[in-house]
């Protein structure tokens, strides 16, 4: 790295990639902070936008609407991961983009992402990379079923992803995922799924928030529990793990690395994320200082905050209907609501969540 970065003082404008309900809390803790944000997506009516200084509702490759972009900001970070890869690469020839288009491009690419995961000492599930009815053939007969066949990009919460029962026919599996590029991964039998949320500074100082708990529903995070119940030695290998893929991308901005904790208590990354993560948001309930500001604080160059939590915690999504329990949650005590102002309620869209604490220590209780 070039010397350290200037710190931004408060004024400065941050951009964000991206429009949805993460971008929201970014700009939220962002203003907390004296900043402003500037929100670049395709949609209108993006949650983000609603809360940001600017906004600007363009195509990611749209070369005017870019430049404009980055004369306009002090610094850019990213919320969404499908931001193209060349995107972040043009906006980073005239403004600093953190994190940087490596470490989206790996975490973009589930093959790629794998192979760096091995290459740099963690382990994940058995996996082979599928381009053809072929490749699945013989993947099936090395990593043998049940196995999950997921498109190799743009999959997200258990989109673009099946299972391979045993005797199942490659061709038709490979048809009807209809993706060009995937992988088959080994079906992980895990004791439970857990993640941790990292931030890393300019200056390679970390702080990662407290593990956590997650299940999944249909593919989707339904609640993140922290503490998550786990043993100590696994919790401190998680954290560990973190660090070291954090310190092997020179990352510089919050991070999420989604592990399987298997029945005997191995770690297998799963994938990371490389931006704040839903199963980090209870940190803005349970820490002095949250995910998203640890974010503004890594892109802003300031030191971060101690991820130290004061209580216990269980957030559960809100997903499409369930929208409409807010009159009961918003009297319920302990609990804390937080919606994102979408307005139409889709099947599994996230429209909030409620992060519900107890004094810390009960929930192991
Ligand atoms: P992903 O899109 O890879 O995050 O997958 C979504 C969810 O599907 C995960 O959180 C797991 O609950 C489940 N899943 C994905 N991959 C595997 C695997 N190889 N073995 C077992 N469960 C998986």
């Amino acid at each position: 790295m070039a010397g350290a970065p200037a710190t931004l003082p408060p004024g400065s404008v941050i951009g964000i990639l991206g429009g949805g309900q993460l971008g929201r809390m970014i700009a939220a803790a962002a203003a907390r902070l004296g900043y402003r944000c500037h929100v670049y997506c395709p949609e209108e009516d993006a949650p983000a936008a609603e809360v940001a200084a600017f906004a600007t509702c363009a195509d990611y490759r749209d070369e005017a609407a870019l430049a404009g972009f980055a004369n306009s900001v002090d610094v850019v970070t990213l919320e969404f991961e499908n931001v193209p890869a060349a995107t972040v690469e043009r906006l980073a020839e005239t403004v600093p983009v953190r994190p940087d288009a490596r470490a989206l491009a790996i975490a973009q690419d589930r093959v790629e992402e794998k192979c760096f995961l091995n290459a740099v000492g963690v382990s994940t599930a058995r996996f082979a990379a599928v381009a053809s009815a072929a490749d699945l053939r013989r993947a099936m007969d090395d990593i043998g079923a049940p196995a999950i066949l997921k498109t190799a990009r743009l999959g997200y919460d258990g989109k673009g992803q099946r299972e391979v029962r045993p005797g199942a026919d490659p061709e038709a599996a490979w048809r009807q995922l209809g993706a060009g590029r995937a992988i088959l991964e080994e079906r992980v039998d895990f004791q439970c799924e857990v993640s941790v949320v990292i931030a890393r500074a300019h200056d390679g100082a970390t702080a990662a928030f407290d593990t956590v708990e997650n299940e999944h529903e249909n593919g989707i995070l339904r609640t993140s529990r922290v503490p998550a119940r786990i043993a100590p030695a696994v919790d401190e290998e998680a954290r560990s793990v973190a660090a070291r893929i954090a310190e092997a991308l020179d990352y510089v901005g919050v991070l999420a690395v989604e592990l399987f904790v298997t029945r005997d208590g191995a770690l297998l990354a799963n994938e990371i994320a490389p931006r704040v993560h839903n199963s980090g948001h209870w940190t803005l309930d349970a820490c002095a200082a949250s995910q998203f500001e640890q974010a503004v604080r890594a892109a802003c160059a300031l030191p971060l905050a101690d991820p130290a939590r004061h209580s216990d915690a269980v957030m559960t999504n809100i997903l499409d209907a369930e929208l409409g329990d807010w009159p009961e949650i918003t009297a319920e005590p302990g609990a804390c609501l937080h919606l994102y102002g979408k307005a139409d309620a889709r099947p599994g869209r996230k429209m909030g969540h409620v992060t519900r604490l107890t004094p810390r220590g009960s929930e192991t209780a």
